[in-house]
């Protein structure tokens, strides 16, 4: 029998990797970058304008529907996807783009990233991330010491957000229960807390965490005691905020510690936002007590400037990872293990896995923890100056100082429903991209700033957009 004639390979199949990738790659990159300009140059402000059914629509017009039997290259398949994405992207760079904690990623870290794509290692085995295994226990051991900078082996893992580190938490806080003999754990939690801990507790069949309210926009301890105090015993996790969503309010660590520890409860804190702080040599101090936490949330895709993901659950003890050790005989063997292959699947619930410590790592060297701290400093100066403006403006009431970079605002005489026909407003235009945060019973504007490039003159640019969008927005029910 004659032998089959080769497959013709398709035009747009060339390798990212090994010798030729890079040259394969140089002119696909061109394209990438020129489509990202245009699509920037299209959409012209921080939002694509029109709301959910025109952006929608241009982006059909460009990209059908449905998967195309026939493809049309790598060249033409880059240029009008990314150029369709880009003009319909939310861009965080762009100063007036500031409703959630959502981060304009450093170009340094973009670039990182690349290589992550290209090398393609893969954590959940030695033998698919030789060095990335390496960088990765090293980078992970350096970021929880900067957590627990008093004891000798903290530890972290790298995960895809606050909401994976929070799950793992109470995950390790369960079964740190049940080798007690308990059965699970009681959470306790603030109404300001991030809702992924009720998920987590959920997901985890754990009983539904008690709620305390938190009127001030933090955990007041007095209540934590009495919450503590009522479970007599019953193993609890109290879990905190450092840096909550809605405002930024920091619950205070040395208070709860101390009120967790009375009671012989954990305490998770969860620093998603407010962790990076720790860059900062202004503004460590407001992390005070983080290191009596069982475990602690950071997230490097917000504060950070890292595309997303970039999470991180640091502990104070590596041994405290040990619940998560699993054993599957193609990824690591016992004998493997014994003959000193790195054990890599303890590392995480998934199993392939992206280096996305290359970035980080990449980041942390281009511009040191110093860099860091100044690119967070920056922000809360920007927030401090906008609550300024917002303070000595006539029309606008401030909700509080900010206490990290979060300001909440409203048009004094808006009701709530104005107020949200407000953002609405901007959204659609594509002017200014705000968030809504309930507080003190009111809705308010939430604009958070990330962005270490904002000048002050965005600033005023942000409320004249608010201001003008007020005046355009009617009173009344018809809205
Ligand atoms: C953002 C956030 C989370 C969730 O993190 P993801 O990275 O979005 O998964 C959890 N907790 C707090 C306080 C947050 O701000």
């Amino acid at each position: 029998m004659p032998a089959p004639p080769d497959i013709p390979l398709p035009d747009g199949c060339a390798l990212a990797g090994g010798a030729a990738g890079p040259e394969a790659l140089r002119p696909l990159l061109d394209i990438v970058l020129t489509a990202l300009a245009d699509g920037a140059a299209d959409r012209e402000g921080p939002l694509p304008p029109g709301g959910p059914a025109p952006v929608a629509r241009r982006l059909r017009s460009a990209v059908p529907p449905g998967l195309p039997a026939a493809g049309t290259g790598a060249g033409e398949a880059l240029r009008t996807l990314v150029r369709a994405l880009a003009a319909g992207a939310a861009d965080p760079a762009d100063p007036q783009c500031v409703a959630h904690l959502h981060c304009p990623p450093l170009a340094v870290a973009a670039a990182a990233d690349l290589a992550v794509s290209v090398l393609n290692q893969s954590l959940d085995s030695w033998e698919q991330a030789p060095a990335a295994a390496t960088l990765e226990t090293d980078t992970a051991a350096g970021l929880a010491a900067l957590v627990y900078p008093d004891l000798p082996q903290p530890d972290a893992l790298l995960t895809t957000g606050g909401t994976e580190s929070n799950q793992l938490a109470l995950l390790l806080a369960r079964e740190r229960a049940r080798a007690a003999g308990a059965r699970g754990v009681q959470v306790v939690r603030g109404q300001a807390g991030h809702h992924s801990v009720q998920r987590a507790a959920w997901l985890l069949g754990l009983p539904a965490p008690i709620t305390l309210a938190t009127p001030a926009g933090v955990l007041d301890p007095v209540d934590v005691h009495s919450a503590l105090g009522a479970l007599r015993g019953t193993p609890a996790l109290l879990a905190v905020t450092a840096g909550t969503t809605d405002t930024g309010a920091v619950d205070p660590l040395p208070a709860l510690a101390e009120a967790a520890a009375a009671h012989g409860a954990e305490l998770h804190v969860d620093a998603a936002y407010g962790g990076p702080l720790l860059f900062s040599a202004r503004h460590r101090a407001l992390l005070d007590g983080l290191q009596s936490a069982a475990s602690v949330t950071v997230d490097l895709h917000k504060l950070g400037w890292q595309p997303v993901a970039a999470g991180l659950l640091a502990v104070p003890d590596a041994t405290a990872l040990r619940p998560l050790h699993h054993r599957a005989d193609y990824l690591n063997a016992a004998d493997d293990t014994e003959a000193g292959l790195p054990d890599l699947l303890g590392r995480s619930l998934r199993t392939t896995r992206r280096p996305d410590v290359l970035k980080i790592a990449v980041t942390l060297r281009a511009l040191g923890r110093d860099g860091l701290g100044a690119l967070v400093d920056r922000v809360c100066d920007q927030a401090r100056r906008l609550a300024d403006r917002v303070d000595r403006h006539p029309g606008l009431t401030l909700h509080a100082p900010p206490a990290i970079s979060t300001v909440l605002f409203r048009p004094h005489d808006a009701d709530d429903a104005r107020v949200a026909a407000i953002r609405r407003a901007l959204l659609t235009a594509g002017t200014a991209v705000l968030g809504r945060s309930h507080a003190d019973g009111r809705l308010w504007l939430k604009a958070t700033l990330l962005n270490p490039h904002t000048p002050d003159a965005a600033l005023d640019a942000l409320l004249d957009h608010v201001t003008r969008a007020a005046r355009a927005t009617p009173e009344g029910p018809d809205r």
